[in-house]
């Protein structure tokens, strides 16, 4: 049987390949840290195939792992990157240990599984078979295993473009991102790509008022009834929509019916259209309600500490996530059209800010990308997306303005409906043995074809 373009054999040796070195990764614990060690087994595993790289970074125990392979002519820079570390995990809601690099009924289980030691695996394994073919490619190929991104000591990606920017600055980034899960729409399968992400705007709202006795209400000078007021205003409020032109092109591919289509475009109509759109397909809406604009999500509350005592602060925490057409000030003004008619004192201060950013979606990376899925899956369409979570790209891109940076990495075998959205964060992480297989032969033939 031939896979992908490989013979059963050839496939079973890049399976076996690319499993020895990701179940060895999700076999050291990098909760938030220890990517050294994980950085060491990457860095033996390229030694084995004649590849030096470098471990560097601010803090011993959090080194990110660097190489490069220079092609055969001069080209283009490709840098694939992915980062080491791993979100805690509670071992009680797992049904199989989540560091034990579990292979059983035909995935791979384990904390990193998805996010996103599989890349890491692929991509070194892609570099490999590449140094081993003879490099032909033009141009630079550097590779990155990354500490930190999870929890920011922003020991990982952010140091490095500061303090070793030549190990990551390329023409082109791939790296993590909601790309290369797909949809089912019309008989095709319609693939993310991550070419811009949200950012966050998350911040606070703070209300006064009279403290004394709870037997002694003074509702008009209540601290805690005006910041209900306010969360109410803020959590059910939807900000006005913008559609960006990568969101409209978002909306052509994913949506078949021309006339919603059409609604969902039109910023008047497109909240409306949303709230319709989810009622038929609330995974498709999932994914383009949130390309409309700013989110609020009222997420802490904090007033008060005894039964009996009126409170003289409340305190609430909205996570806000923006744009790239948006700025901060934006948000700013936003929060103040929605409470100053309410006639409460209120004071607003940022919790956390991070810029929003984003790479153009029609460029000779993406054509590549879509080239090379279209020879494996003769129906995929590639359908670039601005992603609601931030990853290490928003630093290369802000130290390489012109570097162009997407996130993706193909998922054939299960869908984005069987993987329930993608399983990052999640109790039994898992992915398809196929998938993770597929993706170093994805990437490899990325080189080939980007830096042809
Ligand atoms: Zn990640």
């Amino acid at each position: 049987m031939v896979r992908y373009g490989l013979d059963e054999h050839d496939w079973q040796a890049l399976e076996d390949e690319v499993l020895g070195l990701f179940t060895a990764l999700l076999r050291i614990d990098t909760t938030n840290g220890n990517e050294t060690e994980a950085a060491r087994v990457v860095q033996a595993y390229l030694a084995e195939n004649g590849i030096a790289s470098e471990l560097d970074g601010e803090l011993p125990d959090r080194q990110s792992l660097v190489a490069r392979l220079d092609g055969a002519r001069p080209g283009p820079t490709l840098t694939m990157m992915g980062h080491l570390d791993v979100v805690p995990a509670d071992a009680g809601e797992w049904s199989v240990p989540p560091f034990a690099g579990v292979v059983k009924d035909g995935f791979v289980w384990g904390v990193g599984a998805t996010d996103m030691k599989n890349q890491v695996a692929a991509e070194a394994v892609a570099l490999a078979r590449l140094k081993r073919s003879g490099a032909s490619f033009a141009g630079t190929l550097k590779y990155a295993a990354t500490a930190d991104e999870e929890d920011g000591e922003f020991c990982g990606v952010q140091w490095l473009c500061e303090h070793r920017p030549e190990a990551l600055r390329a023409d082109y980034l791939l790296n993590e991102g909601m790309g290369g899960l797909w949809l089912p729409v019309d008989g095709r399968k319609v693939f993310l790509l991550a070419v811009g992400e949200k950012a966050f705007a998350q911040f606070r709202i703070r209300t006064r008022g009279r403290g004394g006795h709870g037997s002694v209400p003074e509702k008009e000078r209540s601290a805690v009834i005006d910041l209900a007021r306010a969360v109410i205003a803020l959590g059910l409020a939807d900000p006005p929509a913008i559609v960006s032109g990568t969101t409209a092109r978002f909306v052509d591919v994913l949506v078949p019916d021309a006339a919603l289509a059409a609604r969902l475009k039109d910023p008047a109509r497109a909240r409306a259209a949303g709230a319709e759109l989810r009622r038929l397909d609330p995974v498709v809406a999932g994914l383009i309600e949130p390309l409309f604009g700013a989110t609020l999500t009222p997420t802490v509350l904090d007033a008060g500490k005894a039964v009996n005592v009126i409170p003289t602060r409340a305190e609430a925490c909205i996570d806000c996530r923006i744009l790239p057409e948006m700025t901060h000030t934006d948000v700013e003004a936003y929060v103040a059209t929605l409470l100053d008619p309410l006639d409460v004192q209120w004071e607003f201060e940022w919790v956390d800010v991070t810029t929003p950013n984003a790479s153009p979606a029609e460029t000779p990376f993406s054509e590549s990308i879509a080239r090379v899925l279209e020879r494996d899956v003769p129906d995929a369409v590639l359908a670039p997306m601005t992603s609601g979570s931030f990853t290490d790209s928003r630093w290369v891109r802000e130290a390489f303005p012109d570097c162009i940076a997407y996130g993706f990495a193909p998922f054939l075998a299960e869908s984005f409906h069987a993987m329930d959205g993608g399983r990052d964060h999640e109790p039994d992480e898992r992915i398809m043995i196929e998938d993770v297989t597929y993706q170093a032969l994805f990437f490899e033939r990325l080189v080939r074809d980007l830096l042809a």
